[in-house]
């Protein structure tokens, strides 16, 4: 017998341009059809601008010749925080992110400052991660009406200090490591007891431009990788898959049906393990490294 293999579509927000041409242009992809996914916004400043400063960081050479970052994000974006004030994608956007939500997408937090927390959040005490998530949950709030029932970390930059903050804001479940299934997360000694759902999948920007992974072979290896034992999670960005990517994104979707291939909000598989939470193992979270992604990030030890 064939199992069903379910893939849940994670949508990371992190510019303010990503917000306004990206999303728009994915939920219509989406709609049209008719595949449910989860967005997670970027709600304060855009400093993306400050990213420049991990030019001079080992990795990201080869990542800035393989994905060409000022094509993908524009100069515009590039300079945001450097040499002109970050707009503030809530205050610019509520109208646009609402109508996300409005089309039946689950929506969550990416963050408040992304460039703060994905080059920050590391070494920042636990009190000063409160601060960050905080204004990321009154800002959501404000947007939203309603308080933020999920959230995932830039870059993946999760540690035991910002698990703790999670179960602090009783969320429903969180999304900040790469892994293999959904689990709750123990550092050391300690356990969690917010849900961790976990990307799966390697994202576009780890894969385009590598030899041996022409644009036209992607679907086909990304169709390998799918298994039918837990839900496949991946990670997309409103600025790849929204936009340069737009079309390629397309006909992967549409391979994934030709598939068979079900697809799941991270809300409902949210839902569904937890109404048995025996079943959901415990593990660790470490730091670790995946190819093709320069730097530390929180990965679940299965
Ligand atoms: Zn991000």
């Amino acid at each position: 017998m064939k199992t069903t293999k379910i893939l849940s579509i994670k949508i990371d927000v992190d510019t303010e341009r990503g917000t306004r041409v990206g999303v728009p242009q994915l939920v219509s992809l989406l709609k049209e059809l008719e595949i449910p996914a989860t967005f997670f916004f970027s709600l304060g400043p855009d400093h993306t601008g400050r990213a420049l400063k991990r030019i001079f960081r080992k990795g990201f050479f080869a990542k800035v010749q393989r994905t060409s970052v000022v094509s993908v994000y524009g100069i515009r974006t590039l300079l945001n925080g450097v040499l002109l004030p970050g707009p503030h994608i809530g205050k610019c956007h509520a109208d646009l992110m609402r109508k996300v939500q409005a089309e039946g997408f689950p929506v969550g937090i990416h963050c408040y400052d992304h460039i703060k927390w994905q080059d920050g959040v590391a070494k920042m005490p636990e009190v000063a991660i409160a601060e960050e998530f905080g204004k990321a949950r009154v800002e959501f709030k404000r947007v939203f009406g309603v308080e933020a029932q999920a959230a995932a970390a830039p870059g993946w930059q999760a540690n035991i200090k910002t698990l703790a903050v999670y179960d602090q804001a009783d969320l429903l479940y969180g999304s900040d490591c790469r892994g293999v299934r959904p689990f709750y997360p123990r550092v050391g000694e300690k356990i969690f007891k917010t849900l961790q759902i976990p990307t799966t999948l390697p994202t576009l920007d780890e894969l385009v431009g590598l030899s041996e992974f022409p644009l036209e072979r992607l679907n086909d290896y990304y169709l390998s990788l799918l298994q039918g034992d837990y839900p496949n999670v991946m990670t997309i960005h409103a600025e790849l898959e929204g936009m340069k990517y737009l079309s390629w994104f397309r006909e992967f979707l549409l391979k994934l049906k030709q598939n068979q291939v079900e697809f799941c909000d991270l809300e409902t598989i949210a839902h569904n393990y937890l109404k048995d939470q025996e079943q959901i193992p415990i593990c660790e979270m470490v730091q670790g490294t995946v190819i093709n992604r320069s730097g530390f990030l929180a990965v679940q030890d299965n």
